[in-house]
Protein backbone atom coordinates (compact mmCIF):
# COMPACT_ATOMS: atom_id res chain seq x y z
CA UNK A 1 0.00 0.00 0.00
CA UNK A 2 1.17 3.43 -1.22
CA UNK A 3 2.21 5.98 2.22
CA UNK A 4 -0.34 8.33 1.13
CA UNK A 5 -2.92 5.56 1.07
CA UNK A 6 -1.83 3.76 4.47
CA UNK A 7 -2.29 7.82 6.21
CA UNK A 8 -5.49 8.12 4.89
CA UNK A 9 -6.36 4.57 6.61
CA UNK A 10 -4.98 5.12 9.58
CA UNK A 11 -6.73 8.61 9.65
CA UNK A 12 -10.04 7.36 9.40
CA UNK A 13 -9.24 4.80 12.02
CA UNK A 14 -7.75 7.42 14.22
CA UNK A 15 -9.50 10.55 13.68
CA UNK A 16 -6.10 12.41 13.57
CA UNK A 17 -6.54 14.89 10.05
CA UNK A 18 -3.78 14.31 7.89
CA UNK A 19 -1.62 16.68 5.93
CA UNK A 20 0.39 15.61 3.62
CA UNK A 21 2.42 19.08 3.60
CA UNK A 22 3.65 18.52 6.88
CA UNK A 23 7.03 16.17 6.48
CA UNK A 24 7.67 15.99 10.50
CA UNK A 25 8.78 12.63 10.64
CA UNK A 26 10.64 12.92 7.50
CA UNK A 27 8.45 11.15 4.63
CA UNK A 28 7.29 12.93 1.86
CA UNK A 29 4.08 11.45 3.03
CA UNK A 30 2.96 14.10 5.02
CA UNK A 31 1.72 12.81 8.48
CA UNK A 32 -1.13 13.07 10.85
CA UNK A 33 -1.30 15.51 13.35
CA UNK A 34 -4.69 16.59 15.77
CA UNK A 35 -5.79 16.24 19.10
CA UNK A 36 -6.98 13.19 20.75
CA UNK A 37 -8.62 13.56 24.43
CA UNK A 38 -6.26 17.11 25.03
CA UNK A 39 -3.15 15.04 24.00
CA UNK A 40 -1.63 16.60 21.04
CA UNK A 41 -0.90 13.77 18.64
CA UNK A 42 1.45 13.23 15.52
CA UNK A 43 1.66 9.94 13.37
CA UNK A 44 3.41 9.41 10.25
CA UNK A 45 6.01 7.86 8.50
CA UNK A 46 9.96 7.90 8.52
CA UNK A 47 13.40 6.73 9.37
CA UNK A 48 14.29 4.85 12.54
CA UNK A 49 17.79 4.31 13.60
CA UNK A 50 20.23 3.28 10.67
CA UNK A 51 17.62 4.46 8.28
CA UNK A 52 15.57 1.81 8.67
CA UNK A 53 11.66 2.49 7.39
CA UNK A 54 9.53 3.49 10.75
CA UNK A 55 6.00 4.19 11.81
CA UNK A 56 6.67 7.01 14.18
CA UNK A 57 4.46 8.62 16.50
CA UNK A 58 4.43 11.69 19.10
CA UNK A 59 2.55 12.03 22.09
CA UNK A 60 2.67 15.57 23.99
CA UNK A 61 1.56 16.24 27.11
CA UNK A 62 1.35 19.37 29.86
CA UNK A 63 4.37 19.44 31.23
CA UNK A 64 5.64 16.76 33.83
CA UNK A 65 8.34 16.74 36.15
CA UNK A 66 8.33 13.35 36.19
CA UNK A 67 8.91 11.49 32.72
CA UNK A 68 10.26 7.96 34.28
CA UNK A 69 6.55 7.83 35.26
CA UNK A 70 5.24 8.12 32.09
CA UNK A 71 7.59 5.57 30.81
CA UNK A 72 6.32 3.52 32.98
CA UNK A 73 3.11 3.81 32.38
CA UNK A 74 3.41 3.69 28.35
CA UNK A 75 5.86 1.00 27.93
CA UNK A 76 3.27 -2.05 28.23
CA UNK A 77 0.91 -0.04 25.72
CA UNK A 78 3.78 0.33 23.47
CA UNK A 79 4.36 -2.99 21.75
CA UNK A 80 6.60 -3.34 19.11
CA UNK A 81 7.10 0.31 19.10
CA UNK A 82 10.51 1.92 20.87
CA UNK A 83 9.27 4.62 23.33
CA UNK A 84 11.30 7.12 24.83
CA UNK A 85 9.64 9.85 26.95
CA UNK A 86 10.74 13.49 27.99
CA UNK A 87 8.75 16.36 30.46
CA UNK A 88 6.57 16.99 27.54
CA UNK A 89 6.76 14.26 24.74
CA UNK A 90 6.50 10.45 24.45
CA UNK A 91 8.13 9.15 21.21
CA UNK A 92 7.52 6.37 19.93
CA UNK A 93 9.44 4.61 16.80
CA UNK A 94 8.57 1.17 14.84
CA UNK A 95 10.96 -0.28 12.64
CA UNK A 96 9.81 -2.61 9.53
CA UNK A 97 11.63 -4.77 6.94
CA UNK A 98 8.83 -6.26 4.87
CA UNK A 99 5.74 -3.61 4.56
CA UNK A 100 4.51 -1.42 6.79
CA UNK A 101 2.25 -2.82 10.25
CA UNK A 102 -1.25 -2.95 9.64
CA UNK A 103 -3.11 0.31 10.41
CA UNK A 104 -5.78 -1.14 12.17
CA UNK A 105 -3.39 -2.25 14.36
CA UNK A 106 -1.00 1.04 14.52
CA UNK A 107 -4.92 2.58 15.66
CA UNK A 108 -5.37 0.09 18.06
CA UNK A 109 -1.67 0.62 19.83
CA UNK A 110 -2.20 4.51 19.61
CA UNK A 111 -5.56 4.04 21.78
CA UNK A 112 -4.00 1.33 23.87
CA UNK A 113 -0.82 4.18 24.11
CA UNK A 114 -3.59 7.25 24.89
CA UNK A 115 -5.59 4.95 27.13
CA UNK A 116 -2.20 4.82 29.34
CA UNK A 117 -1.36 8.38 28.64
CA UNK A 118 -4.58 9.54 30.67
CA UNK A 119 -3.33 7.60 33.70
CA UNK A 120 0.58 9.37 34.08
CA UNK A 121 -0.36 12.22 32.41
CA UNK A 122 -1.92 15.26 32.10
CA UNK A 123 -3.42 16.92 28.52
CA UNK A 124 -2.48 20.08 26.84
CA UNK A 125 -6.02 21.07 26.29
CA UNK A 126 -6.12 23.71 24.22
CA UNK A 127 -3.77 25.60 26.60
CA UNK A 128 -0.49 27.65 25.69
CA UNK A 129 2.29 25.34 26.51
CA UNK A 130 4.33 27.92 27.84
CA UNK A 131 2.02 30.55 29.72
CA UNK A 132 -0.91 28.37 30.26
CA UNK A 133 -2.87 31.00 28.30
CA UNK A 134 -5.90 29.68 25.91
CA UNK A 135 -4.59 28.95 22.64
CA UNK A 136 -7.43 27.09 20.15
CA UNK A 137 -4.76 26.50 17.43
CA UNK A 138 -2.13 23.66 16.84
CA UNK A 139 0.95 24.82 15.19
CA UNK A 140 4.52 23.27 14.21
CA UNK A 141 7.30 24.85 16.34
CA UNK A 142 10.59 23.35 14.15
CA UNK A 143 8.47 20.36 12.95
CA UNK A 144 7.01 19.80 16.58
CA UNK A 145 3.31 20.09 17.09
CA UNK A 146 2.20 22.36 19.90
CA UNK A 147 -0.14 25.10 21.56
CA UNK A 148 1.66 28.63 21.30
CA UNK A 149 0.26 31.78 21.93
CA UNK A 150 1.01 34.54 20.11
CA UNK A 151 2.58 36.04 22.71
CA UNK A 152 4.86 33.44 23.36
CA UNK A 153 5.63 33.23 19.43
CA UNK A 154 7.08 36.90 19.47
CA UNK A 155 8.60 36.34 22.95
CA UNK A 156 10.40 33.32 21.94
CA UNK A 157 11.88 34.72 18.32
CA UNK A 158 13.19 37.44 20.85
CA UNK A 159 15.21 35.71 22.74
CA UNK A 160 16.53 33.34 20.45
CA UNK A 161 17.47 36.24 18.46
CA UNK A 162 19.11 37.73 21.41
CA UNK A 163 21.02 34.36 22.29
CA UNK A 164 21.96 34.44 18.50
CA UNK A 165 23.65 38.02 19.27
CA UNK A 166 25.03 37.36 22.38
CA UNK A 167 26.45 33.97 20.82
CA UNK A 168 28.39 36.13 18.17
CA UNK A 169 29.64 38.29 20.55
CA UNK A 170 31.52 35.40 22.70
CA UNK A 171 35.05 35.71 22.77
CA UNK A 172 37.18 33.06 21.39
CA UNK A 173 40.20 32.50 23.35
CA UNK A 174 42.52 30.94 20.75
CA UNK A 175 45.90 31.23 22.85
CA UNK A 176 44.51 29.73 26.20
CA UNK A 177 42.50 26.76 24.26
CA UNK A 178 46.09 26.15 22.77
CA UNK A 179 47.98 25.85 25.92
CA UNK A 180 45.10 23.82 27.57
CA UNK A 181 45.71 21.71 24.23
CA UNK A 182 49.00 21.20 24.43
CA UNK A 183 48.88 20.32 28.13
CA UNK A 184 46.29 17.36 27.25
CA UNK A 185 48.09 16.54 24.23
CA UNK A 186 51.16 15.82 26.22
CA UNK A 187 49.47 13.94 29.20
CA UNK A 188 47.40 12.28 26.51
CA UNK A 189 51.01 11.36 24.78
CA UNK A 190 52.66 9.70 28.52
CA UNK A 191 49.61 8.20 29.37
CA UNK A 192 49.03 6.28 25.51
CA UNK A 193 53.04 5.52 25.19
CA UNK A 194 53.18 4.47 29.05
CA UNK A 195 50.41 2.32 29.23
CA UNK A 196 51.43 0.44 25.55
CA UNK A 197 54.67 0.23 26.96
CA UNK A 198 53.10 -1.52 30.39
CA UNK A 199 51.08 -3.98 28.70
CA UNK A 200 52.53 -4.36 25.60
CA UNK A 201 49.37 -3.63 23.49
CA UNK A 202 47.61 -0.60 22.09
CA UNK A 203 43.59 0.06 22.62
CA UNK A 204 42.08 1.69 19.94
CA UNK A 205 39.50 2.86 22.04
CA UNK A 206 42.43 4.82 24.40
CA UNK A 207 42.80 6.91 20.71
CA UNK A 208 39.08 8.23 20.89
CA UNK A 209 39.51 9.11 24.40
CA UNK A 210 43.04 11.36 24.02
CA UNK A 211 40.55 13.03 21.17
CA UNK A 212 37.85 13.75 23.52
CA UNK A 213 40.29 14.55 26.29
CA UNK A 214 42.00 17.39 24.02
CA UNK A 215 39.37 18.22 22.37
CA UNK A 216 37.62 19.61 25.62
CA UNK A 217 40.57 20.66 26.99
CA UNK A 218 40.55 23.66 23.54
CA UNK A 219 37.23 24.05 24.17
CA UNK A 220 37.69 25.19 27.79
CA UNK A 221 40.06 27.34 26.70
CA UNK A 222 38.65 29.03 23.76
CA UNK A 223 35.05 29.60 25.09
CA UNK A 224 33.39 29.39 21.56
CA UNK A 225 34.77 26.84 18.91
CA UNK A 226 35.71 28.46 15.71
CA UNK A 227 37.30 26.84 12.57
CA UNK A 228 40.84 27.75 14.22
CA UNK A 229 39.77 25.81 17.33
CA UNK A 230 38.95 22.90 15.38
CA UNK A 231 41.61 22.32 13.36
CA UNK A 232 43.68 22.95 16.79
CA UNK A 233 41.72 20.45 17.73
CA UNK A 234 42.39 17.99 15.01
CA UNK A 235 45.92 18.58 14.64
CA UNK A 236 46.77 18.16 18.34
CA UNK A 237 45.35 14.71 18.86
CA UNK A 238 46.88 13.33 16.07
CA UNK A 239 50.12 15.13 17.87
CA UNK A 240 49.37 13.57 20.92
CA UNK A 241 48.56 9.58 19.76
CA UNK A 242 51.34 10.01 17.55
CA UNK A 243 54.17 11.51 20.26
CA UNK A 244 52.69 9.09 22.47
CA UNK A 245 53.71 5.91 20.00
CA UNK A 246 56.92 7.83 19.94
CA UNK A 247 57.56 7.45 23.74
CA UNK A 248 56.28 4.10 23.35
CA UNK A 249 58.89 3.29 20.71
CA UNK A 250 61.48 5.19 22.95
CA UNK A 251 60.90 3.34 26.30
CA UNK A 252 61.34 -0.06 24.42
CA UNK A 253 64.90 1.14 22.96
CA UNK A 254 66.05 2.39 26.19
CA UNK A 255 68.45 0.23 28.06
CA UNK A 256 71.36 0.24 30.46
CA UNK A 257 73.58 2.15 27.36
CA UNK A 258 70.95 4.77 26.32
CA UNK A 259 68.44 6.72 28.56
CA UNK A 260 65.19 7.94 27.89
CA UNK A 261 65.65 10.92 25.73
CA UNK A 262 68.69 10.30 23.99
CA UNK A 263 66.39 7.53 22.64
CA UNK A 264 63.25 9.69 22.22
CA UNK A 265 65.37 11.95 19.98
CA UNK A 266 66.57 8.41 17.68
CA UNK A 267 62.98 7.68 17.62
CA UNK A 268 61.66 11.36 16.22
CA UNK A 269 64.77 11.53 14.01
CA UNK A 270 63.12 8.04 12.47
CA UNK A 271 59.64 8.79 12.90
CA UNK A 272 58.18 8.39 9.47
CA UNK A 273 59.79 5.58 8.99
CA UNK A 274 58.89 3.80 12.35
CA UNK A 275 55.23 5.07 11.73
CA UNK A 276 54.43 3.88 8.62
CA UNK A 277 55.93 -0.23 8.83
CA UNK A 278 54.24 0.03 12.67
CA UNK A 279 50.47 -1.81 12.47
CA UNK A 280 48.65 0.79 14.34
CA UNK A 281 50.53 3.73 13.48
CA UNK A 282 48.00 5.66 11.26
CA UNK A 283 44.90 3.63 12.40
CA UNK A 284 45.64 4.87 16.22
CA UNK A 285 46.02 8.47 15.08
CA UNK A 286 42.53 8.06 13.32
CA UNK A 287 40.60 6.57 15.83
CA UNK A 288 41.64 9.79 18.18
CA UNK A 289 40.18 11.83 15.16
CA UNK A 290 37.06 10.30 15.68
CA UNK A 291 37.04 11.45 19.40
CA UNK A 292 38.10 14.88 18.51
CA UNK A 293 35.36 14.70 15.55
CA UNK A 294 32.72 13.85 18.63
CA UNK A 295 33.76 16.95 20.44
CA UNK A 296 34.03 19.21 17.51
CA UNK A 297 30.25 18.12 16.40
CA UNK A 298 29.37 19.16 19.67
CA UNK A 299 30.57 22.27 19.45
CA UNK A 300 28.64 23.45 16.18
CA UNK A 301 26.90 26.59 16.50
CA UNK A 302 23.44 25.85 18.02
CA UNK A 303 20.55 26.90 15.80
CA UNK A 304 19.09 29.99 17.76
CA UNK A 305 15.85 29.80 15.43
CA UNK A 306 12.39 29.56 15.95
CA UNK A 307 10.01 28.27 13.05
CA UNK A 308 6.32 28.69 13.61
CA UNK A 309 3.83 26.85 10.50
CA UNK A 310 0.35 26.79 10.96
CA UNK A 311 -1.17 23.43 10.19
CA UNK A 312 -3.23 24.75 7.22
CA UNK A 313 -5.59 22.57 5.58
CA UNK A 314 -5.54 19.28 6.25
CA UNK A 315 -5.25 16.77 2.57
CA UNK A 316 -8.71 14.68 3.62
CA UNK A 317 -10.85 17.51 3.13
CA UNK A 318 -8.74 19.13 0.16
CA UNK A 319 -8.94 16.21 -1.68
CA UNK A 320 -12.78 15.06 -0.50
CA UNK A 321 -13.78 19.16 -1.55
CA UNK A 322 -12.10 18.51 -5.04
CA UNK A 323 -14.11 15.27 -5.35
CA UNK A 324 -17.53 17.16 -4.41
ZN1 LIG B 1 1.63 31.66 25.70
Amino acid sequence: MKNAEWLRQLSSLTGLPYYQQHRIFGDTSGALIGVTDGYIVGLGLGKGNGGHAAVKALLRYAKTQDATHVQQALTPAAGKFKLTTDQTTATLVQTYSFGKPEATDVAERMRDLLAALKTSASPIDGKCEECGKAEPQILLLNGVPTRYCSGCQVQLTQKLDAAAIAYENLETNLPLGLLYGVGAALLGSIAWGGVAYLVHRIFLWGAILIGLFVGKAVVKGTGKVTWAARIMIGALTVASVTFGDSIFYALIRMNENLAFVPALKVVLLNFWKLESDSDGGFISALFGLIGAGVVMYGTRKPAFQARFVALGTPAITLSSAATK
